[in-house]
């Protein structure tokens, strides 16, 4: 009997990781993992999303930061769930805490760093063995474009999401033979509640495109490298971001 296929996305409840849950579920036909971290009523309306276009879509609620979060509740999921197999994984929780270097806090540097470097290790660190045995897998981790160019004020999240894109590209070396991809996409200025306390009219003139992106157009290139089309992408970032030069 063939297992039961399954996208996790962490971060599912809102923005990017919601609209890339409802996307994978329409077009590629995988049940969903939701993950979120303490917004259960975003997490559950996703749900009802997927569900209403006829998909299927789970909850999971841990901290991506907590490594004993993360494996009790992934070993947990894994064993009532013994003829499933997690097969995507998007790497897409993350937070800003933005402030100059000079007057920035210990907590803001410690979190940001750690839940998108932690998150993407712990989470990816314990299912990584299913996949390989699996013999074919997708992981795409969403980093930005602070991480390929560095932005002023964020040397925090700029310094994750670079080292997320060094991660990317090893462990792409390392899974490769057993036909496992390892990609990351690294938007711009994206509509999302991260970025709703920019001043977008202002902000827009710096994008070659003149506006910010969609988190439908991020979930539509993270669905494609999700995809058997992108079987030749793997070690790769994709820059989405109207134009600006990173
Ligand atoms: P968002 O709207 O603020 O949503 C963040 C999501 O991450 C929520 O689902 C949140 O869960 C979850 N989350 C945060 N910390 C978590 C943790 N420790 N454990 C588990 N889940 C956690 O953000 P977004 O704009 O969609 O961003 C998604 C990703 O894209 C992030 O990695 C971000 O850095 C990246 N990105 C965004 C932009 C942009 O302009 N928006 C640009 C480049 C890159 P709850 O709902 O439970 O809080």
């Amino acid at each position: 009997m063939s297992k039961q296929k399954y996208a996790l996305i962490t971060g599912g409840s809102r923005g990017i990781g919601r609209e890339t849950a409802i996307k994978i579920a329409q077009e590629l036909g995988y049940s969903i993992l939701i993950n979120f971290q303490s917004n259960q009523q975003a997490a559950e309306e996703t749900q009802k999303i997927i569900q209403e276009k006829g998909g299927q879509a789970e909850l999971l609620q841990f901290d991506v930061n907590n490594s004993e979060e993360v494996n009790t509740q992934l070993n947990n999921w894994k064993e009532s769930h013994s003829d499933a197999i997690i097969e995507v994984i998007v790497n897409n929780a993350g937070i800003t805490r933005d402030g100059l270097m000079m007057w920035m806090e210990d907590e803001d540097w410690n979190k940001v760093l750690n839940t998108t470097l932690n998150g993407f290790y712990n989470v990816t660190r314990n299912l990584i063995q299913d996949l390989l045995k699996n013999r074919y897998g997708r992981i795409i981790n969403v980093a930005s474009v602070s991480g390929m160019k560095g932005t002023p004020g964020q040397v925090n999240y700029s310094a994750a999401k670079a080292g997320l894109i060094g991660a990317t590209k090893a462990l792409a070396q390392e899974i490769a033979k057993r036909n496992i991809t390892v990609n990351a996409v690294a938007p711009g200025f994206i509509e999302t509640d991260m970025t709703i306390d920019l001043d977008q009219s202002q902000l827009k003139n710096l994008v070659p495109l003149n506006r910010f992106g969609k988190a439908e157009e991020v979930a539509d290139l993270i669905c494609f490298l999700a995809s058997r089309k992108a079987s030749y992408i793997t070690g790769e970032t994709i820059n989405i971001n109207g134009g600006i030069y990173a």
